[in-house]
């Protein structure tokens, strides 16, 4: 399988990077995404406010003219996403005043008012979720989903949009690009599960409480397989290439989130904890999907994934 998965810091593709942003200063945790047209850069996702700096040495190093940012693109408000986009937007700000985030009015609004996510967010990951500071509104520029964005030097034939895809979070997109019809890039985001493996095709889910809803997830995960993308970008982590790759662990997805839901509740309605079924999936399951170095940090995600699943199924009381 070696080759189908891309997760170095660099040229993916013409016109695509990727950025490991060395979150929590580990690598292959999370990505960003680098879309680069004949007139402007797009930078796709930010991570925390700690990881923008991995980002702003990335464009240094390529020698890209920050001036050249045109719009800063989040996939959805969580802090470990989008919580560094003011604060890149004030950097860029100083070479190109009219930088924007690129966003809809749901995503805007969650964005600005962070308090209440990033509250939630300390219990679990404490001082490492960094800021999420307001900006004024002129720093955003809010469109439509599933229609194609004016974006500077864009070819005929290409288009750019964000696809709507709740589930994760109701705000969820996916940014995409489309060249003579196909889908040459769809960054997933968390709409099609993670990837915590650098070889095989297999994934883990995102039903992070409060927000996900499986139906939804499930109907966004099918909208991206009918989208046929050639290269996914993940969140978490790096870019699956090649559509029949790219098809085959959607599909996977599709599959480990029917199973994973199952088996929550089955294992959850037996033993009544939270902890047990962790610790029962961990040992079973997680293993065979992930060969990250430190694995045992997993286990606080798992807690987050089982505990959505069973807030949406109506088993557990959001915290
Ligand atoms: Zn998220």
């Amino acid at each position: 399988m070696t080759g189908a998965i891309f997760g170095e810091t660099g040229k993916v593709t013409e016109g695509l990077y990727h950025v490991d942003l060395n979150q929590y200063g580990m690598k292959r945790l999370c990505s960003a995404f680098v879309l680069k047209t004949s007139k402007c850069l797009l930078i796709l996702d930010t991570g925390t406010s700690d990881d923008v700096r991995a980002l702003v040495r990335f464009i240094k190093r390529n020698g890209w003219d920050p001036a050249n940012i045109t719009f800063i693109v989040p996939t959805h408000f969580h802090f470990d996403h989008f919580g560094g986009g003011w604060k890149l937007w004030k950097k860029i700000m100083k070479f190109n005043p009219s930088v924007k985030i690129l966003t809809t009015r749901e995503t805007m609004e969650h964005l600005q008012d962070a308090s209440l996510h990033l509250k939630r967010a300390r219990r679990t990951f404490g001082d490492f979720v960094g800021e999420m500071i307001p900006l004024p509104e002129n720093a955003y520029e809010i469109v439509e989903t599933d229609t194609p964005l004016d974006i500077p030097g864009l070819e005929d034939g290409e288009s750019f949009s964000l696809v709507s895809t709740p589930g994760h979070v109701p705000d969820h997109v996916c940014p995409t690009m489309n060249r003579n019809g196909e889908n040459v890039f769809c960054f997933t985001g968390e709409a099609a599960g993670t990837l915590f493996h650098s070889r095989k095709l297999v994934t883990f889910g995102t039903s992070m409480p409060p927000d996900f809803t499986f139906k939804e997830y499930m109907e966004s995960l099918e909208k991206i397989i009918a989208l046929e993308p050639t290269n996914a970008g993940y969140c978490h982590f790096g870019t699956v290439m090649g559509k029949e790759n790219v098809t085959k662990v959607l599909e996977e997805n599709r599959q480990f989130s029917i199973f994973f839901k199952d088996y929550v509740k089955r294992e959850f309605e037996k033993s009544g904890s939270v902890r047990t079924v962790v610790e029962k999936f961990a040992a079973e399951e997680a293993p065979g999907r992930t060969d990250l170095p430190r694995a045992d940090l997993l286990v606080n995600i798992l807690v987050a994934l089982v505990y959505g699943q069973l807030v949406d199924l109506g088993l557990k009381q959001p915290k």
